[in-house]
């Protein structure tokens, strides 16, 4: 296949160039050249106008008329600063070398056709050393370009492989294939059905396009590939696993369930807990295996409706574990269920790293033997010593911090079948998210708070507002409320970090003085035992404000707390401010959440505090965290090599993702081996796909 030819042998190309563009690249064969897109275009074919000019750092071409040149400035800062104007606004164009040539030979009164990048200087915009000409007739006339930029890198500059040899060898390459030598993927009813172009034309617009309309038309159609055969290979995997992996069957509601549903559950379950818990219970009756994903914002409920889901599964013979990230939050858990299952007579046990000895035995005995009921506890319920008699339900709280791996590993903890697993996320992730790194699960939505919950209100506070901040603690406490106060704790500045946290502590202890205030202070490097008894204090109201770093992060749940302080929020992510906003706001009164910052904020700072501020939805929240930082950093996602995409850019093609996913659905639901001839190039490309992609191993 040409596309297989080793990029050496492309004229102009070569052994040595061949080494950099494998090292600096990736870039092996014609084919993979042939998919290094550009990330961007130089469009000289049309003239912006100057009062529509945006973006600082934009390439534009201007038209217009030279109205003052002079020199100005002395020594270092001497230049040459021009005006030009159009029918719309007036610009500065500015040079510091060879002020006296351009000096010179321009001439004000004429007309020019200027092409730079735009900068901002003293909130103005200005160009520097752009491209000027006189705009002669022969000159406007001349077909203006719309060249493509490569990304390249020093070493590939040095061998002559800058934007500009790469677009240069690009060019050779195309002209040696042929169209026939770069396959079409996707089957002829799907191009016209949608308007794609074809393959091979899509790959001649996406390097040398002729305007941005063909741009536009090239990338859609190489996005909706890209993601369109991501989504089919999902879809497949998860067809083949609903047919293939049987479950236990859960036929029944007995004794627990109904027992607990009249006397103890103590409120009204929220609709959409209801509707969750029958698509759960829907999925426990099928006779195949559960895979389910809850996504909740904070405070949504999810707790209940995992001990809900447990029940089920113990009242019909089987056992159950619940598995939290942190010792904490495991611990809050197995409080929180034993007191609301009360005296039902369901047997509960906790199992962490730090449960050991005589204690850890009689737990695993119980547990091999089948006495206890539901296990709830920490990573350590994945370890090779935790049997279990006949484990039917696995249910993992905040996703987040668990990868892939860990599911799978509570799949081999049932001998017969794998046990049913329902996953809950701490934060809502983006649809587009979800649908690609839980395309394979089912996604269950609790859109819906409790009632009687006041929406908590945000307030973003500069040092300038530290007494009625605190003023705004002393209320709350005055009241007999609790307050949360939050440092940072990031591993390379931890040093500094922790000395803050001291700081701030010793300097709260003084603002809010013993007998009266009692603080607890917990932090990552104290022992779990001494963290743990802090936040047993805290939780049992012995002390009225907690200063911590994110250790609260997740999960915790102290209804009585209703201000959360966070200092320096600038440098939290918009999912962990959310995240530690949602520890207030739990019970019926009005709570606050105060998001400290300096003076001085980055652009990207100040919009993540203002949407803390604008909104309290966790899924608007996640979309903006998509958009802000780019799907690689959401959290949870670094790890996936699922959101390396060529092309497709989550955060802005959640449309064509959906279309993408509901043809592929279509198709797969009318010829789910993709059998037909009209489907066989998706065959085809699926099966060359299959044999060398590691992508393949990390769905399925
Ligand atoms: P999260 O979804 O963040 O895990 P939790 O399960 O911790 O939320 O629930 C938050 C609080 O809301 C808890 O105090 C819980 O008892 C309460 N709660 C849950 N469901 C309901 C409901 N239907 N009505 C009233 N309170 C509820
Ligand atoms: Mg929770």
């Amino acid at each position: 296949m040409p596309l297989d030819t080793a990029i050496e042998y492309l004229k102009g190309v070569g052994p040595q160039r061949a080494e950099t563009l494998k090292q600096e690249r990736s870039i092996y064969t014609y084919g993979d050249l042939l998919h290094h897109f550009p990330f961007r275009y130089i469009d000289r074919t049309r003239f912006h106008t100057i009062r529509h000019l945006q973006e600082e750092g934009e390439q534009v071409q201007l038209r217009g008329i030279l109205r003052r040149l002079e020199v100005l400035g002395e020594g270092r800062s001497k230049r040459l600063s021009a005006t030009l104007r159009d029918d719309t606004g007036v610009i500065e164009l500015v040079w510091f070398q060879g002020i006296q040539w351009m000096e010179k030979s321009l001439m004000v009164g004429k007309e020019y056709i200027v092409f730079g990048r735009i900068n901002l200087f003293n909130s103005r915009f200005n160009i520097t050393h752009p491209e000027i000409e006189e705009a002669t007739p022969d000159k406007l006339q001349t077909p203006r370009t719309f060249e493509p930029v490569y990304a390249t890198t020093d070493k590939l500059s040095q061998k002559g492989l800058d934007a500009r040899g790469l677009r240069k060898i690009m060019r050779q390459l195309l002209e040696v294939l042929r169209p026939n030598e770069v396959p079409e993927t996707l089957p002829d009813h799907l191009l016209s059905a949608y308007r794609l172009l074809p393959r091979w034309d899509a790959l001649q617009k996406i390097h040398f396009p002729e305007n941005q309309l063909d741009v536009d038309a090239a990338s859609r159609r190489l996005k909706f590939e890209e993601l369109f055969f991501l989504q089919l290979r999902i879809l497949q995997a998860r067809q083949v696993r609903r047919v293939q992996v049987k479950g236990f069957v859960f036929e029944q509601l007995g004794d627990f369930f109904n027992r607990f549903y009249a006397e103890k559950l103590p409120f009204e379950l929220t609709g959409a807990q209801k509707r969750v818990l029958r698509e759960i219970r829907a999925d426990l009756r099928s006779g195949r295996q559960m895979n389910r994903l809850v996504q909740g914002d904070v405070g949504s409920g999810k707790t209940v409706v995992a001990l809900i889901t447990m029940l089920m599964a113990i009242d019909n013979g089987f056992q159950a574990c619940l598995m939290a990230p942190t010792e904490v939050l495991a611990q809050q858990h197995f409080d929180g269920l034993s007191a609301l299952l009360g005296d039902l007579g369901v047997e509960i046990g906790y199992l962490s790293g730090t449960v050991k000895g005589k204690k850890r035995d009689a737990i695993l005995e119980r547990l091999l033997s089948g006495q206890m009921h539901i296990v709830i506890g920490t990573h350590a319920l994945l370890e090779d010593w935790v049997q279990f008699n006949n484990l039917g339900i696995s249910i993992i709280d905040e996703q987040h911090r668990f990868g892939v791996e860990q599911r799978f590993k509570l799949w081999q903890k049932s001998k017969m079948l794998p046990p049913h697993v329902l996953v809950m996320t701490a934060t809502p992730i983006p649809r587009t998210l979800a649908m690609t790194l839980y395309g394979d699960l089912e996604v269950s939505v609790i859109d819906e708070l409790p009632p009687g919950r006041k929406p908590i209100t945000t307030m973003h506070k500069t040092e300038a507002h530290r007494l009625r901040v605190q003023g705004i603690m002393r209320e709350e406490i005055a009241k007999g409320r609790q307050v949360y106060v939050v440092y940072p704790m990031i591993e390379e500045t931890e040093k500094l970090d922790l000395q803050n946290l001291m700081a701030g502590f010793e300097a709260l202890s003084r603002d809010f003085p013993m007998p009266d205030y009692q603080i607890s202070i917990v932090h990552g490097k104290m022992k779990a035992a001494d963290k743990n008894y802090e936040m047993q204090r805290f939780i049992r109201h012995e002390t009225q404000i907690m200063v911590a770093t994110t250790v609260i992060e997740v999960g915790v749940n102290v209804p009585n707390a209703s201000v959360m302080v966070i200092e320096n929020a600038e440098r939290f992510g918009l999912s962990q401010l959310h995240q530690l906003r949602g520890r207030v706001g739990r019970g019926a009164e009005q709570s606050f959440c105060i998001l400290m910052t300096g003076y001085k904020l980055s652009q990207d700072g100040r919009e993540r505090i203002q949407t803390m501020v604008n909104t309290n939805d966790g899924f608007e929240i996640a979309e903006a965290d998509l958009r802000l930082r780019g799907p690689g950093n959401i959290e949870g996602t670094q790890q996936s090599g699922m959101l390396h995409f060529r092309i497709a850019d989550l955060a802005k093609d959640g449309p064509i993702l959906q279309a993408a996913r509901s043809i592929a659905q279509q198709i797969l639901e009318l010829d789910p081996e993709l059998r037909t001839p009209e489907n066989a190039r998706l065959k085809q490309f699926l099966e060359a796909y299959a044999k060398d992609s590691k992508i393949w191993s990390r769905i399925s």
